[in-house]
């Protein structure tokens, strides 16, 4: 089998979803017209004159509302996975406008077989496969992550908050470090896999429909298989499937947005301008740098555009009027993707196959296990021909067949080996002739034997389920899978997808036909007047004509969406430098140089996370890094009122610290002494106070009848605010005493 396989194109289909009932309430036109036998898109602007042409597409296949799932499966998502099944990597992207039907393709109604995505017929077709193949092993696993604010989330890791990151090797390329993976014997669990991983997706998420618009799922299957090749050796293929369901493409609102928030909307769909920008820089032949780099996903789906990979796009669109400019928008983007070229090949032993560590570890299992059996026989004959039983050893060195029997035997060997051990300990027991302690000696000896044998015994089954338990992991045809499709089923799958094979080539012809028409049909033409030539060219250029004002039509429209997303992008770029600005003023003007110099000393560019780091203090590296105190609080360099002076001293929060707004006070020692507490006193003397006391409030309520509302007032202030009480005590105190006995202002002296 030839490795190599010549370049192939990016597959893109577009799936326009049926009006809603919201839509249809709305009274919204249809603008969008497909001709699924020509592969044809036809968009009508709601807003142009009734003279302005439909904007025409071609994609390699398009699907209207009445698509069905399993239609769009056999046509387009089928042959993909074939080859997976083959060993190549395979990746279907759904792209498109937030409720245009991404999830819906790629997984679709799970409870309803007629609406399935992709993603469950690609479970039933692997498994199906599986169990119709021959002489071949194969391993299936699946993971399933998730990439929100450009971050990974592994959506089956039981810690949920845990972050990923992308690590690169130069064999394997990129990967998700620590990404978890579950082996799947069948159906029923991969689907469990995805369903254990739709719930991560969905909690935490305060608003799901927002979420899933603005985050990106993976899943992705793995499919090893091996199988004895030509030259008599195992080989293993592995085929890998990304089935992605994309972030929403419609553009994140950034205007007024600031700080924290800026932030956020600028990431969210920075993994979708990225894989815009790597499409862009694919296909226009000139660039010899591809942005891979730029986000997680293109550098997780590097090998999926250009690269070692098959890939499917479906484009989602809407019928709308009022989503007109989002379709046009991503028919635009499809048209693009169209262009990719990829150089797939068949994965072949690759270093990484889990499948032959799987092999490794049942064959060193066996091992083990008829290592114990030869021992056990070894023991055997040696008690059988008195130590001389060496030559008993070879007999197990035969086929797997004679060890099979070995360990089907097991059973009755340990039986009577138990047997044996129960009818000596009988004998020694019924042994009269032996002294009471010999007696107890010899049953605790035997007593052990039985125990050795019944340990010896468990190791071997424990051994044995573990064997088993790997090897029913790996998926041999017909054996382990227990849907048994007759044939009948077969045929129909078979002639489905021959249908299906006719409709794509129906469909190439015709694309072919359109163009060559135009071509020569009128070359061949010969004219029996002059004015019949006039009329046919006439016609001709009026045709022309037509197509030229389409193009202009669409340079116009392409201009404007390139200034439309220009200024955006100038918006953008004002804002963060507005941001910047402020935070080097922040730093200039309140962060002292030195301060400021250390951190920028300490600061360094993480590439994996993609974000500034610092280094941590280390006490080593002289005492440059050492923190000191701080020096710039002395000197005050602005006028201070004297309240933010006095405010600075007793208050520890930074509004009126004057330059220095980082923390650098040093931690103050916990306090070893106590507050003095009188001796306790005898609850009757504590009564007697508390009497004594009580009387003394009332007398005050009494007093407070005088003027009520100042002295409430003034008690008020002193629960209020017990950091100042110290202060205003005497006065507050000296304030109500004035109210309680009014001074006569006749004795101030004069
Ligand atoms: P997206 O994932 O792109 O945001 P969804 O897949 O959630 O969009 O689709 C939005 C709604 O439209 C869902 O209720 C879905 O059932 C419906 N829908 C989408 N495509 C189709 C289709 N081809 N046929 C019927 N219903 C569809
Ligand atoms: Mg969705």
């Amino acid at each position: 089998m030839s490795k190599l396989k010549s370049s192939e194109s990016v597959k893109v289909v577009v799936r326009c979803r049926p009006m809603n009932e919201k839509e249809i309430a709305g009274g919204y036109g249809v603008i969008v017209d497909i001709d699924v036998k020509l592969g044809q898109i036809l968009v009508k602007n709601p807003r142009g004159s009734p003279s302005e042409l439909p904007k025409t597409f071609t994609f390699d296949a398009v699907y209207d509302c009445n698509s069905k799932q399993v239609e769009l499966y056999d046509e387009t998502f089928r042959p993909l996975v074939e080859s997976v099944l083959l060993g190549f990597n395979g990746t279907i992207f759904a792209y498109g406008q937030t409720g245009t039907g991404k999830t819906y393709t790629m997984e679709g109604l799970r409870t309803d077989p007629e609406r399935r995505g992709v993603i469950p017929n690609s479970f039933e077709h692997i498994f199906t496969h599986i169990s119709r193949s021959q002489n071949q092993q194969y391993l299936v696993r699946a993971s399933y992550l998730e990439i929100y604010q450009e971050e990974i989330k592994d959506l089956l890791a039981k810690d949920q908050t845990k972050r990923l990151e992308l690590k690169e090797r130069p064999d394997t390329g990129v990967y998700v470090k620590d990404l978890s993976s579950f082996v799947t014997k069948n159906v029923k669990e991969i689907e469990h896999v995805m369903n254990v991983g739709n719930q991560n997706r969905s909690v935490g998420a305060t608003n799901m429909n927002e979420h899933s618009s603005r985050s990106h799922a993976i899943f992705v299957i793995t499919v090893e298989c091996s199988e004895i090749g030509l030259d008599g050796e195992n080989h293993i293929r592995v085929g890998k499937l990304n089935l992605v369901d994309l972030a929403g493409s419609e553009r994140q609102a950034k205007t007024g947005a600031q700080g924290e928030r800026l932030k956020e909307a600028t990431k969210i769909n920075l993994s979708l301008s990225a894989l815009g920008n790597v499409i862009s820089a694919l296909v226009d032949g000139k660039s010899t740098h591809i942005p891979y780099r730029d986000s997680k996903l293109t550098r997780l789906l590097q090998d999926s555009l250009g690269g070692n990979a098959k890939t499917v796009m479906v484009a989602n669109i809407g019928p709308a009027s009022y989503n007109c400019e989002e379709t046009l928008t991503t028919l635009r983007y499809a048209n693009r993707a169209k262009n990719i070229k990829n150089k797939p090949r068949v994965n072949e032993d690759p270093k990484d196959a889990l499948l032959r560590e799987f092999q490794e570890e049942i064959a060193r299992l066996k091992a083990q296990l008829e290592k114990r059996g030869v021992d056990k026989r070894k023991k055997k004959n040696r008690r059988r021909q008195g130590g001389e039983g060496e030559e008993g050893i070879e007999e197990d060195d035969g086929d797997g067949e004679e060890d099979e029997e070995g360990i089907k035997n097991e059973p009755e060997y340990w039986r009577a080996q138990q047997e044996k051990l129960e009818r000596e300990k009988k004998a020694i027991l019924d042994d009269h002739s032996l002294v009471a302690d010999e007696k107890q000696k010899l049953l605790r000896e035997k007593e052990k034997k039985m125990g050795d044998v019944r340990r010896e015994r468990e190791a071997s089954e424990t051994l044995a389920t573990k064997i088993k338990a790997m090897e029913s992991k790996l998926l041999v045809g017909g054996k382990n899978i227990v849907d048994h499709t007759n044939e009948q089923q077969k045929v129909l799958e078979q002639r489905r997808q021959e249908i299906a094979e006719q409709k794509r080539r129906e469909r190439e012809m015709q694309q072919q036909m359109e163009t060559q028409d135009e071509e020569t049909l009128e070359l061949k033409e010969t004219y029996s007047s002059l004015q019949q030539e006039v009329d046919v060219k006439t016609k001709k250029l009026k045709k022309l004509f037509a197509k030229l004002q389409a193009v202009k039509a669409e340079i116009h429209d392409l201009q404007e969406e390139h200034i439309k997303e220009r200024q955006e992008l100038e918006q953008t770029q004002n804002e963060l430098t507005r941001e910047l600005k402020l935070k080097h003023l922040v730093i200039e003007n309140f962060i002292p140089l030195e301060e400021k110099n250390k951190i920028m000393n300490r600061a360094y560019f993480d590439e994996e996370e993609d974000q500034w780091k610092t280094q941590p203090i280390t006490r080593i590296e002289g005492n440059q890094q050492m923190m000191k105190r701080p020096v710039s609080a002395i000197g005050y360099e602005r006028p201070l009122s004297s309240y933010a002076k006095m405010a600075l001293i007793s208050r520890s929060d930074p509004r009126y610290r004057a330059e220095n707004i980082l923390l650098l006070e040093l931690d103050m020692p916990s306090r070893t002494t106590r507050d003095y507490e009188g001796p306790a006193i005898a609850p009757k003397v504590q009564a007697a106070l508390e009497a004594a006391l009580q009387d003394e409030d009332e007398l005050q309520v009494d007093a407070s009848t005088f003027d009520p509302l100042r002295s409430d007032s003034a008690r008020k202030s002193k629960s209020s605010r017990p950091k100042t009480g110290k202060k205003m005590g005497p006065s507050s105190s000296a304030g109500s005493g004035t109210q309680l006995y009014p001074q006569s202002r006749g004795l101030v002296p004069k």
